[in-house]
């Protein structure tokens, strides 16, 4: 009960990446940067594990960026055309790739790095891929010149990748989603479409992240105009509880999301953030336990899965390090009361 997870990221040691940056550059040599992510993935692991985190990640130790580091071995895109657009709608400006030919897959992605994980943890491994519309609004395309049509060809090789990575011993594979707290219209037009066919067939439980982006300033910005009451959710709640997806995730810590909108992911498994990613102060475990309570009011404890709001990434090691501490001990808190009660 009270299973604990995080979104997927942690911030890479400063021996391995820039630290506090997003698409941070490699600090190490080519010919040892393998190496060094496979070190950085054993201390994720046992700063989860040691924090009582249930569900754990490689904390996305071997990717420069969630989105890019998928794309960069698939065939189809050419990395060396890179445009600078507006993503999720304008919010920011990102350096992209371009889609200039059918996506495909020759060659698994992230199995060895699965495979290492799986190795070095007893416990549940999660692992995060982009989800096909936040991969389709992260690159520029002369292509498919079609964005449905695009994601379901990206569905397609998630779908042969996570095969994989679940044989490999993966228990959940996360699609992270922030794009569909944007273009809630395409989410109902194909979003979910996109999400089945990236899931189809696959023997673990499969979830979907959909956040308010990293505690970037861009994203801290964004938020102030979205009003008293964040209700993007309300859109697509009701049909992630349709569709075949068993855990949804979303913002809980020191967002404006109306937690009754919860009501609406009935059936399913949540993944409530109640550690706040864009702020360096480090909530209490009182304060996690009382973010898990309210919660607790809408969702069955055997259903709810606290978590981290997003990634973590862009913070000092430190501050993460003691967040994820946070969350463990918060999350044990509200077990013994209901252990008592
Ligand atoms: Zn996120």
């Amino acid at each position: 009960m009270l299973h604990t997870t995080i979104a997927g990221s942690l911030p890479k040691p400063s021996w391995l990446a820039e630290p506090e940056t997003l698409w941070a550059p490699w600090r190490v040599p080519r010919e040892s940067l393998a190496q060094a992510q496979r070190d950085a993935v054993l201390i994720a692991l046992k700063e989860q594990e040691a924090a009582g985190i249930d569900v754990v990640t490689d904390g996305e130790q071997s990717r420069q960026h969630f989105v890019h580091g998928f794309l960069e071995r698939l065939e189809g895109i050419d990395f060396g055309k890179r445009v600078t657009i507006g993503i999720r709608a304008d919010r920011y400006k990102a350096e992209v790739p371009t889609v200039t030919g059918p996506i495909t897959r020759r060659a698994p992605v992230h199995l060895d790095e699965v495979r290492w994980a799986r190795a070095n943890t007893e416990r549940r491994l999660k692992f995060t891929i982009p989800g096909p519309m936040t991969i389709v609004d992260t690159l520029a395309d002369e292509h498919y010149r079609d964005r449905a049509r695009l994601a379901l060809a990206f569905a397609r090789v998630i779908n042969e990748e996570a095969r994989e990575l679940v044989a490999a011993g993966l228990d959940v594979l996360q699609l992270d989603e922030p794009a569909f707290n944007v273009y809630m219209d395409d989410v109902a037009a194909w979003g979910i479409e996109a999400l089945h066919r990236a899931t189809d067939g696959l023997r673990c439980r499969t979830a979907v992240h959909i956040c308010y982006g990293y505690g970037i300033q861009a994203n801290v910005d964004w938020k102030k105009t979205l009003g008293a009451e964040w209700r993007q959710y309300e859109r697509t709640f009701p049909l992630l509880a349709k569709s075949r997806i068993d855990q949804v995730s979303l913002e809980c810590a020191n967002s404006r999301v109306p937690l009754e909108l919860l009501e609406l992911l009935r059936g399913k498994d949540v993944m409530a953030g109640v550690i706040d990613v864009a702020t360096r102060e480090v909530e209490t475990p009182e304060q996690v336990a009382e973010t898990i309570r309210r919660v607790l009011r809408h969702v069955e404890p055997a259903r709810l899965l606290p978590c981290t709001n997003c990634g973590m990434v862009p913070l000092p090691r430190e501050v993460a390090r003691a967040k994820l501490q946070a969350l463990g001990a918060g999350a044990r808190l509200v077990r013994h009361e209901l252990a008592r009660s």
